[in-house]
């Protein structure tokens, strides 16, 4: 129990009523348990902060700090708190005592002085404001560039990045994370912004660089139930710079973009925002030209009752589009196509059939939202209507066509609609890179920004969430690795005695996802390629294949439940076949490739390049959405492994998106989805206090009553920790610092106030 020191009086207590569920979590073993993601309101009640006024025997009489309030718990219900000169320290490490109360603790303190950025170790813990800090702009850039401010701050992240990246020429990575809202894409932005301040020079394109973003977010994120500006596609940044260290040019990667928004809304959430800036923005005469109407006139847009966003101006908003395209170089005839496919899209959303027999089989009702697609798209209205309403069927040597269900077209509908949308978003992407690759620049100079989805959890989870917390598993898997290398590293250089903790990993996992034959990714494909295949034969499979790893538990009916890093997530099976396969209908691509515009000209040409190549290979040569989106991370993860990574998790202090307010159980279960107690678990086995000599020396000199003592620093270090009989496993003495184990300082300061 070397973490619990009772030198110091100090401790905070859980409160009497919760005993076995505070208990139960607040252990570490049990950090996996089943329950706590999903219920976690219910394992985690408030810590208090007390003192000991007796012990006996197990029990503890404490005396509540705020009520007055003397209780009797048990000693395991309290963990020891830091002293008052702690309160507040800018790295957790600082802290005497690392227990999740006193983390929780010390965020809170910085919190509620604006002081949202601290350390844990390596990594930059920022806590979402949700209001604006003036910590940002020209004077804190130039105080950062200058070093004459050391406060935690995504600019000294983006400075020792930049930095390293110059001394040891080595590409150098900012990975962000945390959950939906917690301000990774506002932190990918300052980063650039002060990458794009410091680099700025002589070729033009730094300025371009977070402009680009306007067109990304407008396209690519849209307002969902946990964040107004929720992207919804994960995206690494790569800046190129020049020998002299200016920025020459950037490289964009996107993954994933969630198509299914584009034609489905859960209520009070919005499509993506384009759609509505569009509705809102468009001057008279291209609205004209697009038959645009206002935003609620659209099935697509209207279903999820919420068309604006509070004190957003979406006009406004497509201005700034519009600017942005101009920046990154669409010629003005590429932009009004590209607006008339939006247009086409919300239109089709519109298209409606009707019921013509008694096996449901439909025609489309020819009115004015067909019309306007088939013109918005260069098309003949009454081809539209036959590939929206039938399917060719080969049969021998000929080809019939066969009417679809209402189902089977309201699907091929929305299918049309969000294969002309993903489409134009990768097309968009290339153009903005186009327009920022100037200079090739050497290996050795770049700074990749990751701004990946976080883990989700949600009662329903699906193939979507699936794909996201798999790439938020192998981020982890980095994020450990070099976590646990740092930190050896660091005691190795130092010359201490140090025996290499064994790694531990989240391999079980990510072989329960990506083992071949048998994993998850492989039974999909499997049961996707089989024509007979469904979500419940899907499910069934996964029971009857995997229950040996201890990560996977099948579930009756359509359900699994797979216990990631960040917690166990029940996913349910119903659509995974279909929005893992993707199918391309032949048809819809031969509609492309026969429309007057050439953008959809150029998307079918793309498709049939990536998809079908020879014409003659089955379907199952296609990629499937889950092996493209698994070859997309290893190469992501490859990359990475290039580079020296700089670490920032990002914590929402509450699920209301509201400015001042610290839940403190919101933010301890993300503490532990990130991650953040790994490190500290870490911190804990190793020597979280580290002092160098000098400083050990200045603080504590005076305890020493030897004052003959020599005026060297390593010899003085040697001395107080002798002099305080400090065991000798507590501490280690390297070249340049000593190092503590967790709670050893506070005996030390505690020592100091009596002489
Ligand atoms: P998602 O995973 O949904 O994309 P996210 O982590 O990218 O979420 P952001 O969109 O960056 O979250 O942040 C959500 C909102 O929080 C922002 O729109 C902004 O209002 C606020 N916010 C985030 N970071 C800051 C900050 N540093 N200062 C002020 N406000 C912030
Ligand atoms: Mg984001």
């Amino acid at each position: 129990k070397d973490d619990k020191d009772w030198s110091t009086e100090q401790i905070s207590q859980s409160p009497k009523k919760a005993k076995t569920q505070v208990m139960k979590i607040s252990i570490a073993q049990t950090s996996h348990g089943p329950e706590w993601v999903n219920n976690v309101d219910y394992f985690i009640t408030k810590w208090h902060l007390g003192r000991i006024k007796s012990t006996s025997g197990d029990n503890v009489c404490v005396l509540l700090s705020i009520t007055d309030d003397v209780v009797k718990v048990l000693m395991e219900e309290i963990l020891p708190a830091n002293p008052d000169v702690l309160e507040g320290v800018e790295d957790l490490r600082q802290l005497s005592y690392l227990n999740e109360p006193s983390l929780l603790q010390n965020l809170r303190v910085r919190y509620s002085q604006d002081l949202i950025y601290s350390k844990a170790g390596p990594v930059l813990i920022a806590v979402n404001p949700f209001k604006k800090v003036q910590i940002y702009g020209k004077e804190f850039l130039s105080a950062y560039q200058k070093k004459s401010l050391g406060a935690p701050h995504v600019y000294a992240v983006a400075a020792a990045a930049y930095d390293e990246m110059m001394r040891e020429e080595k590409n150098q990575s900012i990975i962000i994370s945390g959950e939906s809202g917690a301000g990774k894409t506002e932190t990918a932005k300052y980063a650039i912004q002060y990458l794009e301040a410091l680099g700025g020079g002589s070729f033009g394109v730094e300025n371009e660089i977070l402009k680009t973003n306007r067109i990304l977010e407008a396209f690519g994120n849209a307002k969902t139930s946990r964040n107004d500006n929720s992207s919804r596609f994960g995206k690494l940044m790569e800046i190129h710079f020049s020998a002299e260290g200016k920025i020459c040019g950037a490289k964009l990667e996107t993954f994933l973009l969630e198509k299914s928004r584009v034609a489905q809304l859960g209520n009070g959430e919005r499509s993506y925002h384009i759609f509505y800036e569009l509705c809102a923005g468009a001057p008279p005469t291209l609205k004209e030209r697009l038959k645009l109407k206002a935003a609620n006139e659209y099935n697509y847009l209207n279903q999820s009752n919420c068309l604006t966003i509070g004190g957003i101006d979406d006009a406004q908003k497509f201005q700034k589009v519009m600017e942005a395209f101009n920046i990154v170089k669409i010629p003005q005839e590429y932009q009004e196509r590209a607006f008339a496919l939006l247009a086409a899209v919300l239109w089709l959303g519109n298209v409606s059939f009707e019921v013509i027999d008694n096996e449901n089989h439909v025609e489309v009702v020819a009115d004015e939202a067909v019309t306007n697609v088939a013109m918005l798209m260069g098309c003949n209205s009454k081809e539209l209507m036959v590939v929206l309403s039938t399917c060719k069927l080969q049969a021998g040597r000929d080809c019939i066509a066969k009417r679809l269900t209402l189902r089977q077209a309201t699907d091929m509908r929305d299918s049309l609609a969000k294969l002309i949308y993903a489409s134009l978003f990768n097309w968009l992407v290339e153009q903005i890179n186009t327009s920022l690759e100037v200079g090739k620049s050497r290996t050795g100079r770049s700074i990749s920004i990751l701004d990946i989805y976080g883990f989700e959890s949600f009662k329903n989870n699906s193939f979507e969430q699936f794909c996201i917390n798999y790439a938020n598993e192998r981020l982890q898997q980095h994020f450990n690795l070099h976590l646990f290398k740092l930190e050896q590293e660091e005691y190795e250089r130092d010359g201490i005695d140090w025996k290499k903790i064994e790694f531990k990993d989240n391999k079980e996992c990510l072989d329960l996802i990506e083992k071949k034959p048998i994993g998850l990714v492989s039974l999909l494909d499997e049961e996707s390629n089989f024509p007979k295949g469904t979500d419940t034969t899907f499910a069934n499979k996964l029971n009857q294949h995997l229950k040996a790893n201890s990560c996977f538990k099948g579930e009756r009916g359509q359900g699994f439940r797979v216990n990631h890093y960040a917690g166990e997530v029940l996913y349910d099976t119903k659509g995974f076949l279909e929005k893992n396969r993707d199918p391309l209908h032949v048809d819809l691509i031969q509609l492309l490739s026969s429309c007057k515009c050439q953008l959809l000209n150029l998307f079918s040409t793309k498709i049939r390049h990536k998809s079908l190549k020879p014409a003659t290979f089955s379907d199952s040569m296609n990629q499937s959405v889950i092996t493209k989106f698994k070859g997309q991370l290893f190469k992501l993860m490859n990359k990475l492994e290039d580079t020296t990574p700089h670490f920032i998790r990002c914590i929402k202090p509450n699920p209301n998106q509201l400015p001042g307010l610290y839940e403190e159980n919101h933010v301890l279960q993300q503490l532990r989805c990130c991650g953040v107690l790994e490190i500290v678990r870490i911190s804990r086995s190793g020597y979280p206090t580290r002092l160098t000599h000098q400083e050990l020396a200045v603080r504590y000199r005076l305890l020493l009553l030897d004052t003959k003592i020599s005026q060297d620093p390593l010899n003085t270090s040697y001395a107080i920790l002798k002099q305080y009989n400090l065991s000798t496993e507590m501490y280690q003495v390297g070249y340049t610092k000593v190092y503590l184990r967790t709670g050893q300082i506070g005996v030390l300061d505690e020592r100091r106030k009596y002489v």
